[in-house]
């Protein structure tokens, strides 16, 4: 009877009780959810578009939640932003990526970059350059392997720190990637001042690339702008072969899609590797 009332209880409160109740329930998951060891990481490959290869990898991170499963970092990354829980799981993160990168070079020689997404808040805490420093003390991984995708929004809203910030990462070889590029709210004034490596273009211009002339358009702008400002241009969110050789005709530096591979787990990655060596 106990459990029937419970049951009752729950239709009657299908609203925002409840959606409330339940973000209750999953903070208070995700606070303990670091020290349960529940959040991993999947490696995307990114293709290299003049040799076919795996030049480097995007982190992305999930975690395995006892009751709800596999959540996704959409779902989980905003809540950790506004509860401060985005430094601790943004520094195991940064750590076990560092980590795995320079595991593969020990193990397999395998030397790719390793691409880590960076929150705005992440990013501007004081102490941010240092702790990158110490991961890669800590792992004895070169700078140049790592990739620090920020997207604009990121890096427009303290731009006298953000500037000091980039430079100081810069100067220890660290890369920096502009990512969902040309979905912010910033002007492009800050292309000219920050030190920046790559562009990522956003999958949302990629996507209909094929149908729609005004993604056309787009992609192949910022290609340019990329490739005139000297930076690296790299399409994301590739998932068919159209898709490919159009990047290949405007001359898209990298790749990195369901078309070559979906984020895998490191064991399912190395599993990829030897299948494209053995073709
Ligand atoms: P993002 O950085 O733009 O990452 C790309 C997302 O697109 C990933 O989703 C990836 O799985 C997905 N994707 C890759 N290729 C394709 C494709 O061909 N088609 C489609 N439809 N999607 C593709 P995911 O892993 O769910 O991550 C979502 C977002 O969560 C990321 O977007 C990033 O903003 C955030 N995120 C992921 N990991 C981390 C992290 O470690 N730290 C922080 N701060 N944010 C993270
Ligand atoms: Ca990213
Ligand atoms: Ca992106
Ligand atoms: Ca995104």
């Amino acid at each position: 009877a106990k459990e029937r009332g419970k049951d009752t209880y729950q239709i009657f409160s299908e609203n925002m009780n409840t959606a409330y109740s339940e973000r209750l329930k999953m903070e208070a998951q995700l606070r303990i959810a670091l020290e349960k060891n529940q959040f991993f990481l999947h490696y995307q490959p990114q293709i290299d578009m003049k040799t076919n290869k795996i030049i480097g990898v995007e982190a992305l991170v999930r975690w395995n939640n006892p009751e709800l499963g596999i959540v996704a970092p959409n779902e989980f990354i905003p809540l950790a932003e506004e509860i401060g829980l985005i430094d601790p799981i943004g520094d195991w993160v940064l750590k076990t990526a560092c980590q795995q990168v320079k595991n593969w070079q020990n193990e397999l020689g395998l030397y790719i970059r390793v691409g880590i997404n960076i929150s705005p808040k992440q990013f501007q805490r004081p102490d941010f350059v240092s702790k990158v420093e110490r991961v890669l003390q800590e792992t004895g991984l070169a700078p140049k392997y790592v990739d620090l995708e920020i997207t604009e929004n990121g890096l427009m809203q303290n731009s006298a720190d953000c500037l000091q910030t980039l430079y100081r990462l810069k100067s220890h070889g660290v890369k920096i990637s502009i990512d969902d590029f040309g979905t912010g709210y910033s002007s492009l004034s800050y292309l000219k001042r920050f030190p920046i490596d790559t562009l990522k273009i956003d999958q949302s211009f990629v996507r209909d690339l094929i149908e729609d002339t005004n993604d056309q358009a787009i992609v192949t702008s910022i290609i340019s702008l990329a490739h005139n400002m000297k930076l690296n241009v790299i399409a994301e969110g590739v998932e068919t072969v159209e898709i490919v050789n159009f990047l290949n005709r405007h001359k898209c530096d990298e790749m990195q899609g369901y078309l070559y591979s979906k984020p895998l787990n490191p064991h399912d990655f190395e599993s990829f590797l030897k299948k494209m060596k053995q073709q």
